[in-house]
């Protein structure tokens, strides 16, 4: 068992959504206000997308992997993920500004 193969992604039949005639990056770059950056150290430095989360926008607790400690909904904070994975959900990270500014 276990012999996916998922090729030939590029078959988009029922593509009504034409929202912009170029073809954006699928790197998540598009997201409004994120920004490409130099990822973590432990992370190689890899490409990051950043994401500025202001204090309305935060409504749930995260835990920041730079210190381990609680953001607190209510605080403005950093959202980040590599940029090669393509923004997927599980690969995002929480910072608090701070951890992130000395990652
Ligand atoms: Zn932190």
């Amino acid at each position: 068992m276990g012999r996916k193969s998922r090729r030939g992604r590029g078959s988009s039949r029922n593509s009504k959504a034409q929202q912009t005639p170029r073809a954006l990056p699928r790197d998540a770059a598009a997201f409004f206000g994120a920004e490409t950056v130099e990822g973590p150290s432990w992370d190689f430095g890899r490409p990051y997308i950043l994401r500025r989360v202001g204090a309305a926008g935060a409504t749930k607790n995260y835990v920041c992997p730079g210190c381990n400690g609680t953001i607190f909904s209510g605080m403005s904070h950093i959202v980040a993920w590599p940029q090669e994975g393509g923004g997927r959900v599980d690969e995002r990270r929480h910072w608090h500004t701070r951890c992130w500014d000395r990652r």
